[in-house]
């Protein structure tokens, strides 16, 4: 593991380790408060945060900052932002296998590096892929499991709120039982 954040985003910023690396624009390293005790995580850039180097920015992000700011979390404050790959996958297409394979180390170090008390999968992919490979989010968002000493929920992804409206109330809830957890646990 790579032991600071500035020497890890460099690492990053530069890799060529799977294809991706061929059509992206920007390396999307992530966003936040390296100290945050919340840390969300979504599957990977789509074309805007190809075009900006952030993730969850366009239409989507606009979303999830509201809701963010709704629970009192902001990415320029107390949390931190994330995808499972660093680099947009061509078409918006989910990343395949080898390319998470091939990326997944650099969220675990950017974990590693932030130490968060909770993980919020955000969307099918990143939650089958980090919290159970069975996870179903229209059954199972806003729950929390408990990982290796994180806690973990997965709840729908912005983009997808955005196409499905009814989805929207739905996320919001989950964002009120984290605030709920957070403060439980007087964070
Ligand atoms: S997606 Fe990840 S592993 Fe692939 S080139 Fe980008 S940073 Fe490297």
């Amino acid at each position: 593991m790579i032991e600071n954040f500035e020497e890890l985003k460099a690492q990053v910023l530069e890799c060529q380790a799977c294809k991706l690396c061929q059509t992206r624009t920007n390396v999307v390293f992530g966003v936040g408060n390296p100290h945050a005790d919340v840390m969300f995580i979504g599957e990977g850039p789509g074309e805007n945060e190809d075009l900006q180097g952030e993730p969850f920015v366009g239409r989507g992000g606009q979303l999830l900052d509201k809701m963010l700011q709704h629970i009192n979390l902001s990415r320029q404050e107390n949390i931190y932002i994330a995808n499972m790959v660093k680099c947009r996958p061509p078409k918006n297409r989910d990343p395949e296998k080898e390319e998470v394979n091939a990326c997944i180390g650099y969220l675990r170090n950017q974990v590693y590096l932030i130490r968060p008390k909770i993980i919020v999968c955000l969307g099918r992919v990143a939650a089958c892929s980090l919290i159970d490979s069975n996870f179903k989010v229209t059954k199972q968002h806003g729950e929390f499991f408990e990982k290796n000493g994180v806690l973990m929920m997965g709840t729908f992804h912005p983009a997808s709120m955005l196409r499905n409206p009814m989805q929207k109330p739905l996320g919001l809830d989950d964002f009120v039982k984290l605030r709920e957890k957070m403060d439980s646990l007087g964070l």
